[in-house]
């Protein structure tokens, strides 16, 4: 009989990738892909611990499979919890394995060993950063293309380059054929995905330099950047975006619009650097889309501070807001500040930016009205109706129709809904 595996990821993009790459290694090996609440011989929780949310959901995940678990099941705990709280983890009897994020690409041997009755102690499976196979069995329309991994900043809030480590980045030539392959599979989409991928520098070749070879392999297929720090922008890359296979959108992190909260969280630019680089790409491409992340209640944040960020991000005209309730983690710099903000506040400040970010949001997205996108097909509703993305991240809807999946089709946007999302209704072209 099929073994059968579940997932649980928690957290980002870079999170994402890798949990589909082990479901691709799982599904060539003849495992049934089953859903995290169904009886399973291995369930694989890939952990967050960005935030004490991420801990929290991470944590929860865990109990989920102990609960759904048979006598003979394993419990793989893979990811950045594996380092922030290893000493929990190894307290629980529950969990069979723990994986950190070093060894992550390598959980698949490390089950079918066991099930072969090879134990092995997941400190002993290859040590690479990069070691993961080309995703062909993804949860995900959209592909990411892991350029890149941890980072060097040290910005004094975050506790990522403690659990990915320092920078290091992805030959190009990985990259290419991981891109070639993927495109050769029928993906349509590639994210690029790192921890800091703006820092992108294999043997001096650049991120922008990375860039301009993905974007001249052939193929039926768009580029999108995602989520990126706001530094080592060049006119290089901004020209870039002429080809309409680089899709028009940044997750640009902004974290404060403050430049004293900016200077003590340590973050690497001022607000007026970070206006210049919107101004810049908005000059030369008009629509183009920006979203980004906010901490509200980094210690010390006056309300003058935080005020400061509610007008910087209405200048900014993001289309979407990740808003975060400052976080303590426990080893980074800001932890050990002594003014910390009560929850209350912090709360009420996120409901605020919330609500800017709705109102920007709802803005952004009437700009569209009549205008044509390219509509990336990702799903087709039940009760009808085909939905996806347009190359500006904005989601879409064709209304009463079922369209092929993971196909481009040329559309007109016709309205808004009034849905959480704001998506956006068109007509074929
Ligand atoms: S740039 Fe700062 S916030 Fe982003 S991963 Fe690095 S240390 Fe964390």
């Amino acid at each position: 009989m099929k073994k059968r595996v579940a997932f649980r990821t928690l957290g980002c993009r870079l999170n994402q990738f890798e949990t589909d790459s082990l479901v691709t290694d799982f599904y060539n090996a003849g495992y049934d892909i089953v859903s995290f609440s169904d009886k399973a011989d291995v369930y694989i929780v890939n952990t967050c611990t960005v935030t004490n949310q991420g801990d929290r959901k991470s944590k929860h995940a865990i109990n989920q499979a102990v609960r759904a678990s048979g006598d003979d099941s394993i419990l793989v705990v893979a990811g950045c919890l594996a380092l922030s709280q290893k000493e929990y983890l190894e307290n629980r009897k529950d969990i069979t394995y723990i994986v950190d994020n070093k060894n992550k690409g390598s959980v698949f041997s490390l089950v079918d060993s066991h099930f072969k009755g090879e134990l092995i102690h997941p400190s002993a499976l290859k040590q690479d950063t990069f070691n993961y196979s080309l995703v062909e069995k993804s949860l995900h329309t959209r592909s990411a293309i892991k350029i890149q991994d941890g980072c060097d900043n040290f910005c004094t809030f975050c506790i990522v380059p403690k659990v990915r480590g320092r920078a290091i980045s992805r030959s190009a030539d990985d990259v290419l054929e991981n891109v070639h392959k993927s495109v050769e599979l029928g993906n349509k989409e590639m994210v690029l995905t790192g921890v800091n991928i703006s820092r992108y520098d294999f043997d001096g070749l650049k991120f922008d330099d990375l860039v301009e070879k993905i974007l001249t392999l052939p193929g039926d297929f768009r580029v999108r950047v995602s989520s990126i720090e706001p530094e080592g922008f060049t006119d290089k890359f901004l020209a870039q975006f002429e080809n309409p296979k680089l899709c028009p959108h940044l997750h640009l992190c902004l974290q404060s619009g403050s430049d004293k909260v900016l200077m003590r969280m340590r973050r690497t630019y001022s607000i007026a650097q970070y206006m210049n680089t919107i101004d810049q790409f908005r000059k030369h491409y008009p629509g183009f889309n920006f979203t980004t992340d906010v901490i509200v209640g980094f210690p010390g944040e006056t309300e003058d501070e935080f005020l400061d960020t509610c007008k910087v991000v209405q200048e900014a005209g993001f289309s979407h807001i990740h808003t975060f309730k400052y976080s303590r983690r426990s080893g980074t710099l800001a932890d050990r500040l002594t003014d910390q903000i009560s929850e209350q506040v912090k709360s009420n400040r996120s409901k605020t930016i919330r609500e800017i970010a709705d109102t920007m949001k709802l803005e952004y997205r009437k700009k569209f009205i009549g205008k044509e996108q390219i509509l990336l097909v990702e799903r087709n509703k039940s009760k009808g109706g085909a939905r996806g993305y347009g190359e500006h991240y904005v989601p879409i809807l064709i209304q009463g129709k079922q369209l092929q999946e993971n196909e481009f089709y040329k559309v007109r946007v016709t309205g808004i809904l009034d849905d959480k999302e704001r998506s956006m209704t068109a007509v074929l072209q």
